[in-house]
C-alpha cells in the first residue's frame, strides 16, 4: 500500500490509491519489459528498429483503446561532407488519440529512437543490481515510454476518466532534433491544454524548469584547387578560412551570459599536395533569449559577408534555430504546481531547476502548449554506455502523472 492510502476518507481517494497500488503491482512486468525494449535497437537512423519499437508500444498500448496511427515523416536532412544535402529515411511516427473531445486534454509524448546506431557496441541491457539496470534507452527514454503507458492505464482504470481526454506521440527522430516530427508537435500543441513529455528526470530526481534554446547550422565553405607546390598562389585554401571562421566563431562563447557554441565538426581536403577547394563546418549555438538568437545571427552573418567578400571563395550557411529557449511561462508553473502538490501526496519532495539541455519541450513551449518535460525514469549518464535507471523509479515517476491525472479527472484539482 502507499503512503498515501494511509489517509484514505472518501470513496474518491479510496479510488485513488487503488490505482497507484495497482501501478505497484505492475513493476515486475515493466522491468521486464525494458529490458526486452533497450536491448531492441532503435537508433534515429535504424528504420527498422525504430519501428520495431513503435510495434511493441502500440501492442502495449492497445488495452488503452484509443485510435492509433502510424505516420509517415519527411526524411532527415543533413549536409554530406561534399556540401551536399543529403536525405535520410526516418522510421515512423506513433500517434494514440483517445476522447479528443473531452473538456480537458493532454498530450504525452516520448521518443523511441536513441544515440545508439545500429553498429554502436552498446546493445544489450544489463542488470546492475537489484534497482539498477544499465543499457541503451533505459533511461532516455524507453523506461519513460513505460511511464506513459502505467499512467495512462491507471487514468483509463479510473471512473472518472471520460473528463480528461488524451493524445500521445512517439517520435522517431527527437534524438536528431525532430526535425520530421516537429509538424506533430505543432499540431498537438494546439488541441490539447498541456503536455506531459517522459524524457528522464535528473539523477537526484529533480525536473528541468527553463532549458535553452538550441539552433543547428552547416556553414559549406568553397575555395578553388591548385597544385601545392606549382600555383599554390592561384588557390584559394577552404579549410583555412573555414578554420579562421571556426576560431570566430569559438570565441563568441559568453557562458555566462548563456550563450554558448561549439564547432562540433571540421571536415575538408585529401591529397597534401592539392589546395582543399571544400569544407564543411558545423556548429551548434545554445541560447537563454530570443535577442540573443537574432543577436548571434547577425554577428554570423557579417562574419560571412566579410568572408564572402574574398575573390574565389563562397560560403553558404544552413540551417538555423529549430529549438527556441523555454523559460518557465505561467501555464508551465501552473502545471509544475499541480505536480509538486501530486508529489507531495506521494511523499515526493520534487524540485525543478534550468538546464542547458532542450528537448520536445523546447517545441511545445513555442508553439504555445505549457509543459513539463521530464516525467519518466530517474537515471543518469544518458548518451553514453553507462547510461542507468532506477527501476523503482518506473513505478514512482508513473504514479506522479497518474495522481495528477485522477486528481484533474475527480475535478480534485483545477487545470484552469
Ligand atoms: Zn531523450
Amino acid at each position: 500500500m502507499t503512503a498515501f492510502s494511509d489517509r484514505a476518507t472518501s470513496s474518491n481517494t479510496a479510488n485513488l490509491a487503488h490505482s497507484l497500488d495497482w501501478i505497484d503491482a505492475q513493476l515486475p512486468a515493466a522491468r521486464a519489459e525494458l529490458l526486452r525494449l533497450s536491448s531492441l535497437n532503435s537508433g534515429s537512423f535504424n528504420v527498422a528498429g525504430v519501428n520495431a519499437c513503435a510495434d511493441r508500444m502500440a501492442e502495449l498500448f492497445a488495452p488503452l483503446g484509443g485510435s492509433a496511427e502510424r505516420i509517415e515523416l519527411a526524411p532527415f536532412r543533413a549536409t554530406d561532407d561534399r556540401g551536399e544535402w543529403r536525405k535520410r529515411p526516418l522510421g515512423r511516427a506513433l500517434r494514440i488519440r483517445k476522447r479528443p473531445d473531452a473538456p480537458l486534454r493532454v498530450f504525452l509524448c516520448g521518443h523511441l529512437d536513441t544515440v545508439f546506431a545500429a553498429e554502436h557496441p552498446f546493445q544489450i541491457a544489463r542488470v546492475v543490481d537489484e534497482d539498477t539496470l544499465n543499457g541503451p534507452g533505459v533511461a532516455d527514454l524507453k523506461g519513460g515510454l513505460l511511464v506513459m503507458q502505467l499512467a495512462l492505464s491507471a487514468l483509463e482504470r479510473s471512473p472518472n476518466r471520460e473528463r480528461i481526454g488524451w493524445e500521445v506521440l512517439m517520435n522517431p527522430d527527437e534524438e536528431i532534433g525532430s526535425q520530421g516530427s516537429a509538424p506533430l508537435l505543432n499540431e498537438a500543441a494546439k488541441r490539447n491544454h498541456f503536455g506531459l513529455i517522459f524524457e528522464p528526470a535528473y539523477a537526484d530526481g529533480g525536473l528541468a524548469s527553463s532549458r535553452k534554446g538550441s539552433g543547428n547550422f552547416d556553414l559549406v565553405v568553397r575555395g578553388r584547387a591548385a597544385h601545392a607546390g606549382r600555383n599554390p598562389q592561384e588557390g584559394r585554401n577552404a579549410i583555412a578560412l573555414a578554420s579562421a571562421i571556426a576560431v570566430q566563431l569559438h570565441a563568441m562563447n559568453q557562458p555566462d551570459a548563456g550563450l554558448t557554441i561549439n564547432v562540433g565538426y571540421l571536415h575538408g581536403g585529401g591529397a597534401l599536395n592539392i589546395v582543399p577547394d571544400l569544407c564543411v563546418l558545423k556548429f551548434n549555438v545554445r541560447t537563454e533569449t530570443h535577442d540573443d538568437e537574432q543577436r548571434l545571427l547577425d554577428v554570423v552573418n557579417a562574419m560571412l559577408r566579410t568572408a564572402n567578400a574574398h575573390e574565389g571563395h563562397a560560403l553558404e550557411l544552413r540551417g538555423g534555430f529549430t529549438r527556441p529557449p523555454k523559460p518557465v511561462s505561467e501555464g508551465t508553473a501552473r502545471l509544475q504546481s499541480l505536480l509538486r502538490a501530486s508529489g507531495q501526496q506521494l511523499g515526493i519532495e520534487l524540485s525543478f531547476r534550468p538546464t542547458g539541455g532542450c528537448c520536445d519541450g523546447n517545441n511545445l513551449h513555442a508553439a504555445g502548449l505549457p509543459n513539463v518535460d521530464n516525467l519518466g525514469v530517474i537515471g543518469g549518464e544518458i548518451h553514453s554506455d553507462r547510461e542507468w535507471m532506477r527501476v523503482s523509479s518506473i513505478a514512482e515517476r508513473a504514479k506522479l502523472s497518474a495522481l495528477l491525472l485522477l486528481r484533474l479527472a475527480a475535478g480534485e484539482s483545477q487545470w484552469s
